[in-house]
């Protein structure tokens, strides 16, 4: 077996490596510095042929990010915040995949990456107190720690239409975009789907494209990003306000620097309430939703209200009242599903050369050769089809992974009323599969989750160090515990009734898959104070043991 990725080679205890950290993205990144401070040996295995996870793979014309590019990075570490420098407000993919670059140059970390592997299986055994983790390319990683690093959103789902391999044109799928450009003109384009993906897509192939046509289920609310470069000036500013940034985002509900904005739907009148509105829609994505009332997500009326603003605002913009009907999301709240962030995403619609086919009312019934039909017999030519249909979200990605704790327990069966983790982090009955922001850890701004994640795990494995022990695990009192709570704080918001319009946070956008929260919706500064705790309490809730004597359940 091959082992030029390892720092150390074999570690004491008979392993290759102390750790085998699956994924190469933020949170493996991040993990291989943890534990290289650690002084454990590791490796990474990575599917793609560079570092980036998300941003590798998610290359589709007009991916950027929507949370602002100066809390879309590592806060803990001065020389990054010094040396990188962001160019927009929010960065094009190739940015944040040239970002997460120069982080594993910078920590010199492709040394311990294999590339271009997967990881198919991996399986404990108890009585050894190892992993074995085994890849698509013949190889059996054995390690005491295994450590899932595996993004939210890295398992494209494509909904096998009848007929689709029937179809005579190229089909893309934005979750996996080929990194050859891809060449829309003169060509007629379908786009099936309207979330954050097809939205950001959909203005920049209409630009190239001789015709577009978008195939929308269920209509989303979109808040114009509001995306400018940065000036000199204005990345001068933000590097020297990065403390006050980090302790903004980490505290924050959703890890963004933004204040609470102080105010909720009472204690305004109807005026004032639509100047707040305006106001946010003019400082654009995230800010309408975090810093004009603090009650959005748990006051009807306050999400009513919101609701009601971006629909008149969609009325404004496209000319075709028909067209602009159909965009107008109604039925269920503001932010029930993800909302995504637009680049002159309505007015689009006011193309002449741009369709909106609403496959609500009349869906999709097959693909032809030539196009696309719907239940009502209307076909729709078109030379491409790309694919926005979303992703088998945060526990997809874990069980394409063949799992096998304590006596074979698989995770797919654990799995299967939803997932069973305490904090996100363990899952009783598999001792040492550690998942940084796995299910049910907080749904916030991803370098947030992922540096606190980290920290807390660094913590435990510097404790076990120090201790002589060599055994993690969640009890099923603490998940148990930590299901019950995720339940009551999801239900104090207005996010459960996303379920019925697919929201993919309750695992609704994927048929057949158990309708479990896939998050805990309690904000990631409550989330930190969370794992803070666990570290102070001498990691309550979960048993750290050494596999020299039997496992003692505290
Ligand atoms: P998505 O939000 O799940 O959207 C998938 C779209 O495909 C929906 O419009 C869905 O319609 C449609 N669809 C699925 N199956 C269909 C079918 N059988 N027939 C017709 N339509 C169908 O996926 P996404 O746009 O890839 O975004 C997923 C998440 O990725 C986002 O919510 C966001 O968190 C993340 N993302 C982030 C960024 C960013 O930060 N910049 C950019 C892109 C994506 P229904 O809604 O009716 O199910």
């Amino acid at each position: 077996m091959s082992t030029q990725t390892t720092d150390t080679g074999r570690t004491d205890s008979g392993t290759d490596f102390d750790a085998v950290v699956v994924g190469a993205g933020f949170s493996g990144l991040r993990m291989l510095i943890e534990l290289r401070r650690l002084g454990l040996s590791a490796v990474a295995v990575e599917a793609g042929t560079d570092v980036g996870g998300t941003w590798y793979w998610n290359r589709y014309p007009g991916a950027r990010t929507d949370s602002e590019s100066w809390s879309y990075c590592f806060s803990s570490f001065p020389e990054l915040l010094e040396e990188w420098t962001w160019k927009e407000r929010y960065p094009k993919q190739q940015e944040v995949l040239d970002y997460q670059r120069f982080v594993a140059d910078k920590f010199d970390l492709r040394k311990n990456i294999r590339f271009s592997t997967r990881v198919e299986s991996a399986s404990y055994d108890a009585r050894s107190n190892t992993w074995s983790v085994r890849t698509d390319t013949g190889d059996t990683l054995r390690c005491t720690y295994f450590i899932t690093g595996l993004g939210h959103l890295s398992v494209p789902h494509k909904p096998q239409f009848a007929g689709i391999d029937s179809f005579a044109g190229e089909v893309y799928v934005t979750g996996n975009w080929p990194k050859e450009p891809v060449d829309f003109a003169g060509k007629r384009v379908g786009v099936i789907g309207a979330g954050a993906s097809a939205v950001q897509a959909i203005p920049v192939i209409a630009e190239e494209a001789a015709h577009l046509t978008v195939f929308q289920r269920t209509p989303n609310f979109v808040v114009p990003a509001q995306n400018h470069p940065l000036s000199e000036e204005q990345v001068a500013q933000i590097k020297a306000d990065y403390p006050a940034i980090w302790q903004k985002a980490q505290s924050h509900v959703f890890g963004f620097p933004m204040s609470p904005a102080g105010r909720v739907y009472d204690d305004v009148t109807d005026e004032e309430r639509e100047q707040v509105f305006e106001q946010g829609w003019r400082d654009g994505g995230f800010h309408y939703v975090f810093e004009t009332f603090d009650d959005i997500l748990i006051d009807q009326r306050s999400n009513d209200a919101a609701s009601e603003f971006i629909r008149g605002k969609i009325r404004e913009t496209v000319k075709d009242p028909v067209t602009a009907e159909l965009l107008c999301p109604k039925g269920y709240p503001y932010v029930a599903k993800r909302p995504p962030a637009g680049h002159g995403y309505y007015e689009t619609y006011n193309r002449d050369d741009v369709t909106l086919v609403d496959v609500l009312s009349d869906p999709i019934a097959e693909i032809v050769p030539g196009g696309v039909r719907t239940a009502s017999g209307a076909e729709h030519q078109v030379d491409v089809l790309v694919f926005a249909t979303g992703f088998d979200a945060v526990t997809g990605a874990l069980e394409k992974i063949d799992i096998a704790g304590v006596d074979g327990r698989r995770l797919t069966d654990e799995w299967r009323e939803g997932p069973q983790t305490y904090l996100g982090i363990s899952n009783p009955g598999f001792p040492n599969l550690l998942f940084i922001c796995g299910p049910q850890s907080a749904y916030a701004n991803i370098p947030v989750v992922v540096e606190k994640v980290v920290w807390t795990l660094g913590q435990a494995l510097e404790r076990m160090g120090e201790q002589g022990l060599d055994r993690i695990e969640a009890t099923p009192e603490a998940a148990a515990a930590w299901k019950a709570h995720l339940d009551e704080v999801l239900h104090m918001t207005l996010i459960p009734q996303g379920e019925k319009v697919g929201s993919w946070y309750l695992g609704a956008n994927i048929p057949g898959k158990p309708r479990s929260p896939l998050f805990y919706f309690g904000g990631a500064g409550a989330y930190a104070q969370w794992l803070d705790g666990v570290v102070a309490k001498d990691f309550d809730g979960f048993v750290l043991s050494s596999s020299a004597e039997p496992a003692q359940v505290g």
